[in-house]
C-alpha cells in the first residue's frame, strides 16, 4: 500500500495555521497534521511546514528569487509581464500573486491531476539541486510543472516555500512540543524529543523516528557523525566575583577566541566541519581538515574549537573581521594562504564510539588532552582552574589584551555535562561592558624583542615596547608588536638595535613581561592599535584606573614611521596614554544572535 498525502491537505492546514493568532491552535492544528501524516512522508511535510527541504546541515538551500519566481508566474497564468509586475508591486507578496494570477488562468483545468506532497517534494529538490550553466531557466522550468498542476491556493504555498518566503510561524521548537503532544503522551516528554532533536539537529528524522518507532525510539537516537549536534551556550555575566558565586566558588575559565565556532567531526580520514548554525562549512576549510587529520589521534571523534585568524608572520592572533576573507566560495586555496587559521579545542562530545556529552567537563577536557596533538596549528584553549576573583579577573584582561574577547566560564561540578541545544548557567562568558576605541598614533620605545619563528627566523619576530612616564623617568611596557613591519623593516631593525643590547632588563624599563633580547630604549617607533585595554602585564599607568593592572594596546601595529627625529623621553606619556583610554571609552553595544 503507498501512504501518500494530497498536497491540498497540506495546504488546508497551512491556511489554518496562518489564519490563527493563537499558539496554542496552532500547536493543535500542528498535531492534527502530524497525526494525518503518513509514515513515509512526515519529514518532508515537517521541512516544508518550517520553509525548508532539509536539515541545515545538508547545505542545499531553495532560494528562488522572486524576480525567478514571477517568471514562472507569467508563463502559467499567461497573463504580461508587466500586469505581474504590477499586482507584485501592489500586493507584495509572491504568493498572493501567483493565487490571483492563477485564478484568471484561460486553459481548462477540470481533468488537472491533483498534487501529492511526495511531488511537490520532489520537484522542489530537484529546483534546489539544479546548479551550473542554464540553472536558472531550468529552475523556471520546473516550477512552471508544478504550478501548472497546481491550484491557486496550491500555488501560493509553493511559490512561498521556493522563494523562502512561507513564514507560517512554526519553528523546530513548535514541531517538538506538537511530537511531543502526539507520541509522547504529553508535554512532559517534550525533553526526551528536545534532547533527540539536540543531538542530530534533524527535525524532520525526529518526526520520523517519533512516528515509526514511538517513544522508545525516540529515547535510542544517538549521536551519529555526520549530524551535527546542536551547540552548548553560555549565559553572560560581568564581574568576576558574580561569576564564581554562581559557579559555586571555584571553576575552570577558558580564553573566549573570537573566531568562528567548528564543531568537527572526525571518521577514519572524513572530516566534516560545520558551523555554530550546524551548516557544512568542509569546503571553505581544506586547511581545518588537513590541520584534524594530523592533530587529532582519535580515529572517529566530535570536537568543537574556535578557529581564529593568525597573522601569517607572527602567528598572533587577528581580529574577527580577517576570518571574514575565508567565507567565500571561489579561489579558497588563495584565502587559505592569505589567511591561515589556527585552531583552539575547548570540548569533545564523541570518541570512537562513546557519547560524551554526559561526561563533566573535566572528563571531557582530560579526554580532549589526550587526543589533540598540539601544534603550530593546534592548540587547546588556554585555561586555569582557580577559585580567586581576583585571578579571575586578571585572567580576563590578560585575554582581552592578546585579541580574545574574554573568558568562557565554566562549571566544575559533576553536573557539568555538555548541554548540547541549551544556553545556561554551566557556562557562562565574561566580556567587557566598555572599551576605549584607540584613533591616534603613539610613540613608543623600543625596550626589547622576541626572536621570529618560521619565514621570520634568524630575525626579530616581535618587538616590546613602552611610553614615557616623566614623573618618575621610567619606560613601562605598553605592548607587544609584531605586525606591520615590511621585509626590509626585519632586515633594517636588528642593524639599528644591535648597538643598544643590553644584557638584562634596563633599569628606567618596567614590564610583566620576560623579552628574550633586552635594549636601552633609545629607538622611537610609531604604533597604532585598535583599543587601548587595562592589562595585568604591562606596566604603562599602573594601578592608576585600577589595582594591579596597566594600560596596554590591543591589536597594535608599526605603521612605518621611524621617529629617528624624537629621542626616549619624547616618547608617548602615560598621561597621554590614560588621556585617550578615557576619552574613547564608551560602552559596547551588542547585537544579540539567537
Ligand atoms: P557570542 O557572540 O558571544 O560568541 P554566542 O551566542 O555565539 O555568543 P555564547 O554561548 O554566548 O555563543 O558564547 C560562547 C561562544 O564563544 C561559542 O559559541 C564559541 O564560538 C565561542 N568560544 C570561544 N572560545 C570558547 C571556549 N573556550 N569555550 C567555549 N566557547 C568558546
Amino acid at each position: 500500500m503507498i501512504f501518500r498525502m494530497l498536497f491540498s491537505q497540506l495546504v488546508e492546514y497551512y491556511e489554518k495555521i496562518e489564519a490563527t493568532t493563537s499558539r496554542i491552535e496552532m500547536t493543535n492544528l500542528l498535531v492534527e497534521l502530524l497525526k494525518k501524516s503518513p509514515q513515509e512522508v512526515i519529514d518532508k511535510i515537517v521541512y516544508l511546514t518550517i520553509g525548508e527541504i532539509y536539515p541545515p546541515f545538508i547545505g542545499i538551500e531553495l532560494g528562488v528569487a522572486d524576480k525567478l519566481a514571477l517568471r514562472a508566474v507569467k508563463l502559467v497564468s499567461g497573463q504580461s509581464e508587466k500586469l505581474v509586475k504590477e499586482e507584485y508591486g501592489k500586493l507584495g507578496d509572491i504568493g498572493l500573486v501567483g493565487e490571483k494570477l492563477l485564478q484568471r488562468r484561460s486553459q481548462i483545468t477540470l481533468h488537472m491531476k491533483e498534487l501529492t506532497v511526495q511531488e511537490v517534494y520532489q520537484s522542489l529538490e530537484k529546483i534546489a539541486k539544479t546548479t551550473g550553466e542554464g540553472a536558472m531557466d531550468t529552475k523556471v522550468q520546473i516550477l512552471v510543472g508544478l504550478l501548472s498542476s497546481a491550484t491557486p491556493k496550491e500555488a501560493k504555498y509553493i511559490l512561498r516555500i521556493v522563494t523562502g518566503k512561507l513564514r507560517l510561524g512554526i519553528a523546530d521548537m513548535t514541531i517538538l512540543d506538537a511530537l511531543a503532544i502526539l507520541y509522547g503522551g504529553g508535554k512532559e516528554a517534550r525533553e526526551l524529543f528536545e534532547r533527540a532533536y539536540n543531538i542530530t539537529s534533524d527535525i524532520g528524522y525526529v518526526a520520523k523516528i517519533a512516528v515509526s518507532e514511538g517513544l522508545e525510539g525516540i529515547k535510542n537516537v544517538k549521536i551519529t557523525i555526520g549530524r551535527p549536534i546542536r551547540p552548548m551556550l553560555a549565559e553572560r555575566l560581568s564581574s568576576a566575583e558574580e561569576i564564581l558565586s554562581k559557579m559555586g566558588g571555584v571553576c575552570i575559565a577558558e580564553y573566549k577566541y573570537d573566531g568562528e565556532r567548528m564543531q568537527i567531526h572526525k571518521k577514519g580520514n572524513e572530516v566534516i566541519i560545520f558551523s555554530r548554525r550546524q551548516e557544512n562549512i568542509t569546503s571553505q576549510y581544506p586547511d581545518v581538515v588537513k590541520i584534524v587529520k594530523e592533530g587529532i589521534t582519535a580515529d572517529t571523534a566530535i570536537l568543537e574549537c574556535e578557529a581564529v585568524a593568525i597573522d601569517r608572520e607572527t602567528g598572533d592572533v587577528l581580529p574577527f573581521q580577517e576570518l571574514m576573507h575565508r567565507k567565500r566560495k571561489h579561489e579558497i586555496d588563495k584565502a587559505v594562504e592569505e589567511y591561515p587559521v589556527s585552531l583552539y579545542f575547548f570540548d569533545v562530545l564523541y570518541v570512537d564510539g562513546k557519547d560524551l556529552t554526559l561526561q563533566p567537563l573535566e572528563e571531557r577536557r582530560r579526554i580532549l588532552e589526550q587526543i589533540v596533538k598540539i601544534s603550530d596549528r593546534v592548540n587547546l584553549s588556554k585555561a586555569i582552574i582557580t577559585d580567586n576573583s581576583l585571578e579571575l579577573e586578571r585572567f580576563f584582561h590578560e585575554a582581552v589584551e592578546l585579541g580574545c574577547e574574554g573568558l568562557v566560564v565554566k562549571s566544575l561540578g559533576r553536573e557539568a555535562i555538555y548541554r548540547a541545544g541549551a544556553r545556561g548557567w554551566l557556562w557562562i562568558k565574561y566580556k567587557r561592558d566598555y572599551k576605549s576605541e584607540m584613533i591616534d598614533t603613539v610613540d613608543l620605545v623600543v625596550v626589547g624583542a622576541f626572536h621570529g619563528r618560521g619565514r621570520r627566523s634568524g630575525k626579530y619576530g616581535a618587538l616590546l615596547m613602552a611610553a614615557y612616564d616623566p614623573e618618575r623617568d621610567v619606560f613601562p611596557s605598553v605592548c607587544k608588536v609584531g605586525s606591520g613591519f615590511t621585509d626590509e623593516d626585519l632586515e633594517k631593525l636588528p642593524m639599528i638595535l644591535d648597538q643598544y643590547k643590553i644584557a638584562h632588563r634596563h633599569a628606567r624599563v618596567e614590564t610583566g613581561m620576560e623579552a628574550e633580547i633586552w635594549f636601552e630604549p633609545k629607538l622611537v617607533l610609531e604604533i597604532i592599535g585598535a583599543e587601548i585595554t587595562l592589562s595585568p602585564i604591562h606596566r604603562a599607568g599602573w594601578n592608576l584606573i585600577k589595582e594591579d593592572t596597566g594600560l596596554a594596546i590591543r591589536f597594535p601595529r608599526f605603521t612605518g614611521r621611524y621617529r629617528f627625529d624624537k629621542a626616549p623621553e619624547d616618547a608617548t606619556t602615560i598621561k597621554e596614554l590614560l588621556d585617550m583610554y578615557n576619552s574613547q571609552l564608551k560602552k559596547i553595544v551588542e547585537t544579540p544572535i539567537s
